[in-house]
């Protein structure tokens, strides 16, 4: 039977939502019921335009026709087929399409894929990858993980242990064996910056510090975002990301770029390593991967951490992990659509122009009440509000009430308004965003 009241608004008891305040939702939820383009539609008819790309994953923009019909057409041919001791073609061709844009420079690329479900599970699977490379060289006792602070990794207990957010982790037993560098967000020498702050390479050094601690051998793998993003959009100071490939190299350390939200465009290149010209040993992604449209993540490895792990004795599995839905054919056809359309409209170009304007745009709220910070880099901004006093939070919360209801999408984390919007976007949709939301500040109390 259909639940659906008088209002277009289905039954709201039985569904346990994710990463939301359920009773607070329940109370007055915000239901999108279709999508096309830079637009959803809500359930009751109202246009809304989208300005963080769904969950940062809708690269390629909303209702793309060429993915549903290659799922269909995959679906009904092959649904599923086991991916443990079988195969199936598409996995393979998924995988060499990935291998010809694979992150990395003249230093080695990066084109040996692993495929997993979601960002949470390709974090897990780098560094289990990295502590079994480690093993596999002879560095059995090199089990440690560096992770950041303020680093979002997904939510498996991996991601969570080397995750800086003290919400996620305090509830949950960590992961033994994990430390974290500081983070790089300095509002005091940095604030309203286009693109890479001055100040910070330094903070880099932090490793040196960790490896002085635990000692190098010890630590298998550092993580890090290259941009990080559901944390409120911090961007690497200059130098800081080469500081830290060079460190890890003195040190036997496998660098993980975690490029959940960096990967497939964002910044108007394939990957944040080819944007920044720093290639780690693994790469982490999901969202883009698909366009959003089917769940699934994929790791690129370095041929050197491949190789190594596939010297072991013949007829044995090489790296016992692995998912029922790792490479699933409907993800694979997805996927291959989802770049057929990155590449025959040349998304990412398009993307790399758009992004002066973009930063001209966010900028130009300089001066809006409670601004306390602007930040841009390629098509992401990060906006950071001054906290309303006794509850932190709550001001950027009502801003993006306030935005939902006059017609647009944006995304908070604490005191911070995040944007993404989908690289089809025209300069109209980026004139609505400032539009809109500068009023909404304007109201804000
Ligand atoms: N890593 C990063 C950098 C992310 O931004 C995210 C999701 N926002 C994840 C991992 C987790 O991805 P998922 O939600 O698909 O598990």
């Amino acid at each position: 039977m259909n639940q659906h009241n008088r209002q277009n608004t289905p039954v709201l008891d039985s569904y346990w939502m994710p990463f939301t305040a359920n009773r607070q939702f329940k109370a007055a939820p915000r239901l999108l019921a279709s999508a096309e383009g830079m637009h959803y539609t809500s359930v009751d008819g109202r246009k809304i335009l989208d300005g963080t790309a769904g969950l940062w994953c809708v690269n390629a923009g909303h209702g793309r026709r060429q993915i549903a019909a290659a799922v269909e057409r995959q679906l009904s041919t092959l649904d599923f087929a086991p991916s443990f001791q079988m195969g199936h073609p598409i996995a393979f061709d998924f995988a060499e399409r990935l291998a010809e844009i694979a992150p990395g420079g003249a230093d080695g690329k990066l084109d040996r894929v692993f495929f997993t479900g979601s960002g949470s599970e390709s974090v897990d699977t780098a560094l289990k990858i990295a502590v079994a490379y480690q093993r596999s060289i002879g560095q059995g006792t090199r089990t440690r993980l560096i992770g950041r602070e303020r680093g979002y990794h997904g939510v498996g207990f991996g991601g969570i242990s080397v995750g800086g957010l003290v919400n996620n982790r305090r509830v949950f037993p960590l992961i033994p064996g994990t430390d974290h560098l500081r983070h790089t967000h300095d509002l005091a020498k940095n604030a309203f910056v286009k693109g890479q702050p001055e100040h910070g390479a330094e903070l880099a050094d932090d490793l040196e510090r960790l490896v002085a601690l635990h000692g190098a051998e010890t630590i298998a793998a550092c993580i890090v975002e290259p941009v990080a993003g559901s944390t409120g959009v911090l961007i690497p100071p200059k130098g800081y990301l080469e500081r830290l490939r060079k460190i890890c190299t003195a040190h036997g350390i496998l660098l993980i770029f975690d490029e959940v939200i960096t990967g497939f465009g964002r910044l108007g290149a394939s990957f944040a390593t080819d944007y920044f010209g720093v290639t780690p040993d693994l790469v982490t992604t999901a969202k883009g991967l698909t366009n959003g449209a089917i769940p699934m993540g994929a790791v690129f490895a370095s041929r050197k951490v491949h190789d190594a792990l596939m010297h072991g004795p013949e007829g044995q599995i090489e790296l016992f992990h692995g998912y029922t839905y790792s490479g699933h054919p409907a993800a694979c056809a997805a996927g291959i659509a989802t770049l057929d359309i990155y590449r025959d409209e040349d998304l990412l170009t398009r993307a790399a122009a758009l992004q002066d304007d973009w930063h001209e745009a966010m900028h130009s709220l300089k001066g809006l009440p409670h601004i306390a910070d602007i930040r841009t880099i390629g098509l992401i901004a990060g906006i950071e509000l001054t906290s309303r006093e006794g509850a932190p939070g709550a001001r950027a919360y009502d801003v993006f009430v306030d935005c939902f209801e006059r017609g647009l999408l944006i995304r908070v984390t604490g005191d911070i308004i995040a944007f993404s919007p989908p690289l089809i976007a025209e300069k109209s949709h980026i004139e609505d965003i400032v539009s809109i939301l500068g009023d909404a500040l304007k109201r804000a109390q």
